[in-house]
């Protein structure tokens, strides 16, 4: 019998040599740890069996690593760290909102898998905090112990990781945060490869909130201007 209150991870990776590694490795760090070769047998798995998180590659057989990613998302928000072949796959990834919670491109350390697994754990442990927090700035708010935005047109929806970056921008209250301090609030770790996982958020984060909420400080990091405790005071008619 297994222990049930191990952490479980389902390696969905169509290579054997790197999936077998991966599966070796994270037996060796005390996960539960399974294989699955496609993204059906992955979908599959998942729902007899729930798991803490997928490590999930891009290039599959069959359905790919994106409407995996997609799919887990809209189940039980299982976290996913995603296996890219080049960057410039993670920067598409992260523009198209896929929304998994950490990218890492092969070929990479079993060391570095092993420390962003950690991680993303750490920070999905973190999320149901109850705080109060509850932000405006740029014709948006932002209310952390439900995790929602709304700007003029509605509830703007983001990733996980998309929500995380802005409010950590928006709690520095127009402090300037670098992309190491971003790094290590948003995705737990500060190791050199994060920096353009930093740009490639933000402007996904732009896409859909504007491109004018967070400013860039050249050289420096990011910023919000203007956030304030309170509502803004409204023009018009709204007698409130
Ligand atoms: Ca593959």
């Amino acid at each position: 019998m297994s222990d049930t209150n191990r952490t479980r991870i389902l390696v969905v990776e169509d290579e054997p040599m790197i999936a077998e590694a991966v599966r070796d490795r994270l037996r060796g760090e005390g996960f539960e740890t399974e294989i699955a070769a496609d993204g059906e047998a992955a979908l599959a798995y998942v729902d007899r069996a729930p798991v803490d998180l997928v490590v999930l590659d891009l290039g599959l057989p069959g359905i790919d690593g994106i409407e995996v990613c997609r799919r887990l998302q809209g189940r039980r928000r299982t976290p996913v760290v995603m296996l890219t072949a080049r960057d410039d796959e993670t920067d598409m990834l992260i523009g198209l909102g896929v929304g998994a919670d950490d990218y890492l491109t092969k070929p990479f350390s079993p060391r570095e898998l092993v420390a962003r697994i950690r991680a993303v754990l750490r920070r999905v442990d973190d999320r149901p905090r109850t705080e109060d927090d509850e932000w405006w700035f740029g014709g948006l708010h932002l209310h952390a112990a439900t995790r929602r935005v709304v700007g003029a047109d509605g509830e703007i929806h983001l990733t996980p990781t998309e929500f995380d970056l802005l409010r950590a921008l928006a709690g520095a209250r127009g402090a300037v945060l670098d992309r190491r301090n971003l790094l290590e609030q948003v995705w737990g770790y500060t190791d050199g490869s994060g920096h353009r996982t930093v740009d490639s958020h933000i402007r996904a984060v732009r896409r859909k909130v504007g491109d004018d909420v967070v400013r860039t400080v050249h050289g420096v990091g990011y910023a919000i201007d203007g956030v304030t405790n309170r509502p803004p005071a409204t023009s018009g008619g709204d007698h409130s």
